[in-house]
């Protein structure tokens, strides 16, 4: 897999806002962002989007999903925060390396656009 900014950031290579880091993964908050709170998660191990995920992969992606709801409850949103990965570039992804938008902080609408 190629480098990317998120390997850079991993690597510390450029400057983020970490808020969590653990051996598996890194969070830090979206220089772009679009709720009040909206931080990205991100596996050490690249992997360019969920889809190339393997069995290999299910304790780290298990991992993320309790880390989420850990972070957001840490950044006071445990009770209302939506989870977001876009999977390729058709839906939005724009780095590839996988990660999950944890936002919160304002309303969301369903279906999102
Ligand atoms: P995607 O469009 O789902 O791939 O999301 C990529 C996200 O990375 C976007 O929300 C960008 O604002 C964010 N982003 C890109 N570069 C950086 C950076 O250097 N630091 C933090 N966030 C970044």
């Amino acid at each position: 897999m190629a480098d990317t900014i998120f390997s850079k950031i991993i690597n510390r290579e450029i400057d983020a806002d970490i808020v969590y880091e653990d051996d598996q993964c890194l969070a830090f908050r979206d220089v772009n962002p679009q709720a009040p709170l909206h931080l990205l998660l991100i596996p050490k191990k690249p992997i360019e989007k969920l889809a190339d995920a393997g069995a290999d992969d299910q304790a780290l992606l298990g991992h993320l999903m309790l880390k989420a709801g850990d972070i957001a409850r840490a950044e006071g949103y445990g009770e209302a925060f939506r989870l977001v990965t876009n999977n390729g570039a058709n839906v939005g992804q724009s780095v590839f390396h996988l990660h999950l938008h944890i936002l919160a902080g304002r309303s969301f609408e369903w279906p999102p656009g």
